[in-house]
């Protein structure tokens, strides 16, 4: 069979296929760069394997209350070594990024003290977590306080706000690198830095925090190259590389990450208890895999804004800017453009492929919300995914793909239903 009639059997018209043929080859010299990025980080995680001296009997897990686990405590090993950190904590008992962030902040916070945010708004989810909106068991609701610095209009840090709000009551910062479900640019790492640099030039005590997630082998460097004491994630996002079916992280120094730990545990056990189940081999084999994986969701990214972007749609970031996470958004412009934009990556999953996504009301969402998945590991968004609230301006935010080949059958697959319902011209 020629690859034309291959693409035909799944659903993938010859018209379709040559206007993609032709944006991706030019791709290429991008596409190499993204290469680079990805080879020095699979080394990077290689040799945090090798130096913890990683062994056949770390692959399996303990039960029960899990005391002296070598298979979990050498996994946070690596991750420290990935990370360039003092420890780290990874594990299955953090159940997602969210939680990574709330034990995070909650065991590093105390009665009296304030947090600030100086990247904005904070991801949705956390604004419970925090008490931004009320809620049982907030930060709020046991006296930690929290401020918000937000960012400049063209996205960067804004140096004089940050410098009046930190106040002697400020005890962490916070920044997202990701811009997650926001309009505004994702910050670099060099950036990151920088704003880190500057807090501690005037108060070198404060807990810098970095929300990563998504953020993961974006870059050669992560937050905790540049100064950051904790540095945060899930692992069905980046790290995980599609095969941890659970978890998030925090590396970071020994007195953040036992305050963690403190809060994820109880006091006094800390790290000392958390069984691993049978993960061990997961999150290992899928950290293997993450530089790859990422470099694969970053080319289907970076591909699908330069295919909808010459077909006229706007889409963030652009198809030639710096990439510093996995997401794509890409406004429609119409209710039936989502909906078809949906439709297509969903019909192009390995799993579910035969479902039809439909627009449906969601907690915590003021429209119908679309979503499009077929993952193996539930809600996992390092898989192919897609989701968009049916509203103005009709934008799709976009990511995923365990390898570059499904990411380009997906946005293909989102193209061609996007032109069977007459909503794209090609030429040809
Ligand atoms: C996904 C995400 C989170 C929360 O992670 P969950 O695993 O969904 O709880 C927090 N911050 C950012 C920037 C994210 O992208």
């Amino acid at each position: 069979m020629t690859m034309e009639s291959i693409y035909r059997e799944i659903g993938i018209c010859s018209q379709v296929l040559s206007y993609g043929e032709r944006v991706e080859a030019s791709l290429k010299k991008r596409f190499e760069g993204l290469d680079e990025t990805a080879e020095y980080n699979q080394l990077k995680v290689l040799l945090a394997m090798q130096k913890n001296r990683v062994s056949m009997e770390h692959l399996s897990g303990t039960t029960g209350y899990g005391y002296n686990d070598a298979g979990r405590d050498t996994l946070e090993a690596v991750y420290a070594s990935v990370f360039h950190t003092q420890t780290a904590l990874v594990r299955p008992q953090i159940t997602c990024g969210t939680h990574a962030l709330g034990i995070a902040l909650s065991g590093n916070l105390r009665p009296g003290d304030e947090l600030l945010s100086i990247s904005g708004k904070p991801y949705d989810t956390l604004e419970e977590v925090i008490g931004i909106r009320p809620s049982r068991g907030s930060l709020a609701e046991y006296g930690v306080t929290y401020r918000q610095v937000d960012l400049l209009e063209d996205g960067s840090f804004d140096f004089d706000g940050i410098r009046e709000a930190i106040t002697p009551k400020t005890r962490m910062v916070a920044i997202q690198r990701s811009k997650g479900y926001q309009t505004r640019p994702t910050l670099s790492v060099e950036q990151i830095g920088e704003a880190i640099a500057f807090v501690k030039s005037i108060r070198p005590d404060l807990i810098c925090m970095v929300d990563n997630c998504y953020g993961e082998f974006v870059e050669r460097t992560e937050p905790s190259d540049v100064g950051a004491d904790m540095t945060v994630g899930s692992l069905i996002k980046n790290p995980g590389g599609g095969l941890a079916p659970i978890g998030g992280y925090i590396a970071g120094t020994e007195e953040c990450i036992e305050n963690a730990a403190c809060r994820l545990t109880t006091p006094g056990l800390g790290k000392e208890v958390g069984a691993s189940l049978g993960v061990n081999k997961s999150f290992y084999q899928g950290l293997f895999l993450a530089p790859s994986v990422v470099n694969g969701a970053l080319k289907g990214a970076i591909f699908a804004a330069n295919i909808f972007e010459s077909l006229g749609f706007p889409v963030v970031p652009n198809g030639t800017e710096p990439r510093y996470d996995i997401i794509q958004a890409v406004t429609l412009g119409s209710p039936e453009g989502v909906i078809a934009f949906c439709k297509g990556i969903q019909a192009a999953a390995p799993v579910d492929s035969y479902v039809t996504p439909e627009p449906w009301a969601m907690p915590g969402y003021d429209s119908d919300v679309i979503m499009a998945a077929g993952a193996f590991v539930q809600g996992s968004s390092i898989e192919l995914s897609a989701d968009g609230p049916i509203k103005p301006p009709y934008a799709v935010y976009f990511q995923g793909g365990l390898t570059w080949h499904h990411a380009k059958a997906g946005i293909l697959m989102a193209l061609q239903k996007l032109f069977e319902a007459g909503l794209v011209r090609l030429p040809g």
